[in-house]
């Protein structure tokens, strides 16, 4: 049996790694960019491969605007006075506003719905339920209203964190983030009543450095060749992020541990990317700009982010067309149910690759887990097994991939 043949057959995958790298990573805390976590990550994963015996283990570093919250409040001020608890909408802008509330729908389209029946949002402040709120805020900000106000919903009245825009920019409408529970009552109190309030969110703007961490497998016979596989290891801002995105981190870590060796056909590049989490894919963008060479020549891209979570019922297999059969092949021969497919949603960072023309793979769950960007995203609702089969059938990807002699798509 040919050697590639022989490596590729069944990835070595060990639950006891995965264990370590998760809670190494989890232990950790916080890995905002722009914290002492983040540099404290990119070190753990960095000393890792290289202790693997990955080939050419780099820091690439790059510019980006860091946003960093400060403060934010927000209080009722008719019909009831009162004051609700409230996280600044990050990249909104710093100021404070006093106005009427308009009703935003729960969805992008929803949003535009409204404005098409009439809705004003002139000089009033938009109240939307979503956890994206990158799709609804730009909206706002160009039809005039005042402010915003998030409204998500995960368990336990937790406030749920995320950025107002995702295009390298400050938005220019100040912004918060409110529970559940809070949100219901200021809606219901929109249906009786006008409702106004004063809204205030403070944060900083400063251009910073983060950095992609980059090794690789070369290939045997067709170096020049590429697969890459990647997560991002920054998180938001308020606890361990097992979810989103140690489980990508500690599949990927195991993934490289357990390819090493593999002698592929062709080259195999582990990217862990930084700042994912703060908009606009910093890491992805900085990484496609600057190696157009080997981009051109990444035969596909494997991007592993949110999985694991003992919360999810549903595995996502995200593909662009030309490798959606392959994935699904690779799902089916490990006995990985697939419950959605579809093309890969704009959430992560494959995006800068897909506008590259790299076909692309995205493994996770979904659509999120409900703790998601909030301090429940803890290891003790992390599944191992599930971690252990997902990076499996990452792992099966690529190392098929990289060893086919004629490449499948
Ligand atoms: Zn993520």
């Amino acid at each position: 049996m040919p050697r590639n043949d022989v490596m590729e057959k069944m990835p070595k995958i060990s639950s006891a790694s995965l264990l370590d790298f998760e809670s190494g990573l989890c232990k950790i805390g916080i890995k905002y960019a722009g914290t002492p976590g983040e540099e404290e990550a990119r070190d753990y994963i960095f000393n890792k491969l290289k202790d693997f015996g990955v080939n050419d283990v780099r820091l690439e570093d790059f510019e980006y605007l860091n946003y960093m919250p400060t403060s934010a409040e927000l209080e009722v001020l008719s019909p009831q006075k009162g004051s609700i608890a409230c996280e600044p909408l990050q990249y909104s802008a710093s100021d404070s506003v006093e106005a009427e509330l308009v009703y935003g729908g729960d969805s992008k389209e929803e949003l535009e719905a409204l404005l098409e029946k009439g809705t004003d949002l002139d000089g009033k402040i938009v109240v939307a339920r979503t956890p994206f709120p990158f799709w609804t805020y730009p909206i706002a900000e160009k039809n005039g209203a005042a402010g915003f106000i998030v409204v998500t919903d995960p368990p336990e009245d937790l406030i749920r964190v995320g950025v107002a825009v995702a295009d390298r920019r400050e938005g220019t409408l100040p912004g918060v983030t409110i529970s559940m529970k809070d949100g219901e009552r200021l809606l219901n109190s929109m249906k009786n009543a006008k409702t106004e309030v004063r809204l205030g969110s403070q944060g900083t703007f400063h251009k910073k450095t983060s950095w992609n961490i980059v090794g690789d497998v070369p290939g045997n016979e067709l170096p020049q060749e590429r697969l890459v596989v990647c997560s991002h290891y920054d998180s938001q801002i308020k606890g361990q992020h097992a979810w989103d995105n140690v489980s990508g981190d500690a599949g990927l870590l195991e993934i490289a541990r357990g390819l090493v060796e593999a002698g592929p056909k062709r080259t195999i590049e582990f990217i862990f990317f930084g700042v994912e989490e703060q908009g606009a894919f910093w890491g992805s963008t900085s990484y496609v700009r600057s190696h157009q060479e080997e981009v051109k020549n990444c035969r596909a891209l494997i991007n592993l982010d949110g999985f694991s979570s003992s919360l999810c019922e549903q595995n996502f297999l995200e593909t662009t067309p030309q490798a959606k059969d392959f994935a699904l092949s690779i799902a089916k021969e490990l006995a990985w149910p697939v419950h959605y497919t579809g093309y890969p949603m704009p959430l992560s960072d494959h995006i800068p690759f897909i506008e590259a023309g790299v076909p692309t793979i995205w493994i996770h769950e979904g659509l999120i887990d409900p703790y998601y960007h909030t301090e429940g995203d803890t290891i003790d609702h992390i599944d191992f097994e599930k971690l252990a089969r997902i990076t499996r059938v990452a792992s099966l990807c690529t190392s098929r991939l990289a060893s086919l002699d004629k490449f499948p798509f």
